[in-house]
């Protein structure tokens, strides 16, 4: 391949990669993707399929604090540090205390709040744009609570999140009943957010994009990317199977970005990984009519075209770990209780997944280097969400578009 045929090489073919990509095609640029896996086998494979633009707060709040104990003691808990891993994890755990600083986290706020007002609109474009309108459900979704000790919480969350615009309803117990008749009486009500929804299949949409990618003219190569070099002329890519050279490179790698982040552009971008588990229950349909959250048992439950899915947690133990299922499994034991009939786990499939997170909860969606290197990575919990409009940002570069300061790399 040589650098005339290609416009830009997109490494990462994930949600966020491939969303780009066909973006950059529409443009009329010759667009090579790039994946050491078939698209969408990262993080984008398994996710929790919420369009949550209810979530415009930071990862973490002070309450992290009270909580880190736990976190070391506990390997079930929701939220899990790995002792082998504390070392390297506390330059991240440090900046991310740095942030919940008052300044700092409104910044956050106001960035993840930019991207997610954005985001139901993108995604509804750009799903229409494929044919692809029927893979989103644009039916809302649920906080609920199960004790009645949790109701000042919620009170204050909502009135929170009301600050910030979003669209919220306090749901009593019988409107949960309602509108979602099979969970458990025990429910005490919830917080309801209108403009959310959920994809009947985080995959599908991937390979929906993907498709719709080819079709616009975007060539896929399945390599590893190991580096790379820039030149007057653009970019060369070192892969395990020969350089790859293109005018423009974007990383959209995921949780695996910095190291190609360092060589191209010399900077050490403090990105870590928050894994998550899903556990797929194949025989349960029709449970649920859209995703619902536990505010206690800090889970989600989204319906899907293949079952119930069941996800969430957060384990720091970086990319080189092998999963933990049982933090999986676990889900399940979770459910307990919030059903009327307990959730049917007979054929139960596990998966980890890597969350991108950068300290300060926002990704970065930039472009350096003369324009050369483009940057889309660390979308944290909410990669699936924001992806439409990273990618209509992205494309905005080619016009003169530049982002906020919020989310360039020269912050770090
Ligand atoms: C349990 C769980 C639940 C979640 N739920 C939600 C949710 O409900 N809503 C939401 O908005 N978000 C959710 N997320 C977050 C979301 O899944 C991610 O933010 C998003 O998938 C990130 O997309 P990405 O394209 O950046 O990365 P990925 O999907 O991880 O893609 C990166 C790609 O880059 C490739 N790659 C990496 N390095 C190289 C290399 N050197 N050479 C070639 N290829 C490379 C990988 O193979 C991969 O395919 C969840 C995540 C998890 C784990």
């Amino acid at each position: 391949m040589t650098a005339t045929e290609t416009d830009i090489a997109v490494v990462g073919a994930g949600i966020v990669g491939v969303a780009c990509a066909l973006q950059l095609a529409r443009q009329g640029r010759r667009v090579l993707l790039i994946d050491c896996q078939a698209p969408g086998h990262g993080a984008s494979w398994g996710n929790a399929g919420h369009l949550a633009t209810e979530q415009v707060f930071p990862i973490a709040d002070l309450s992290i604090l009270k909580r880190l104990p736990g976190m070391l003691l506990d390997p079930m808990g929701p939220l899990r540090l790995d002792w082998k891993y504390l070392p390297k994890a506390l330059p991240w755990f440090t900046r991310l205390l740095l942030n919940l600083r008052p300044a700092p986290f409104q910044r956050s706020v106001a960035g993840i709040r930019a991207l997610n007002e954005g985001s139901l609109g993108a995604w509804q474009r750009l799903l229409g744009s494929i044919g692809g309108s029927d893979l989103f459900r644009e039916d809302g979704s649920l906080l609920m609570f199960e004790r009645p000790e949790s109701r000042p919480l919620l009170e204050a969350l909502q009135a929170r999140m009301r600050q910030q615009a979003v669209a919220v309803q306090a749901w009593s117990a019988q409107q949960v009943r309602d509108a979602a008749p099979q969970l458990s009486r025990t429910i005490q009500g919830g917080l309801f957010f209108p403009r959310t929804g959920h994809f009947i299949d985080p995959y599908r949409v991937v390979c929906a994009l993907f498709d719709a990618a080819q079709t616009a003219g975007v060539r896929f190569a399945k390599r590893q990317v190991s580096g790379g070099q820039l030149h007057a002329n653009g970019v060369t890519l070192h892969s395990d199977q020969g350089e790859l050279p293109a005018r423009q490179v974007l990383i959209a790698c995921g949780a695996h970005s910095a190291k190609l982040v360092h060589a191209l552009t010399g900077k050490r971008v403090p990105l870590d990984t928050e894994r998550g588990y899903h556990l797929m229950l194949p025989n349960e349909h029709e449970r649920l009519p859209f995703a619902v959250t536990s505010l206690e048992r800090k889970f989600i439950m989204t319906p899907m075209a293949g079952g119930l899915r069941l996800a969430g947690t957060v384990e720091f133990a970086g990319l080189d770990a092998a999963p933990n299922m049982q933090r999986a499994r676990q889900l399940h034991r979770l459910s307990e209780g919030l059903f009327q009939r307990e959730l049917d786990a007979e054929g139960a499939t596990p998966w980890m997944g890597f969350r991108p997170s950068l300290p300060d909860s926002l990704p970065v969606i930039d472009q350096v280097a003369d324009g050369r290197v483009l940057l889309a990575f660390g979308h944290q919990h909410l990669g699936l969400t924001q992806a439409a409009v990273t990618a209509e940002w992205v494309a905005g570069f080619a016009t003169g578009g530049d982002t906020p300061a919020a989310y360039r790399l020269d912050r770090f």
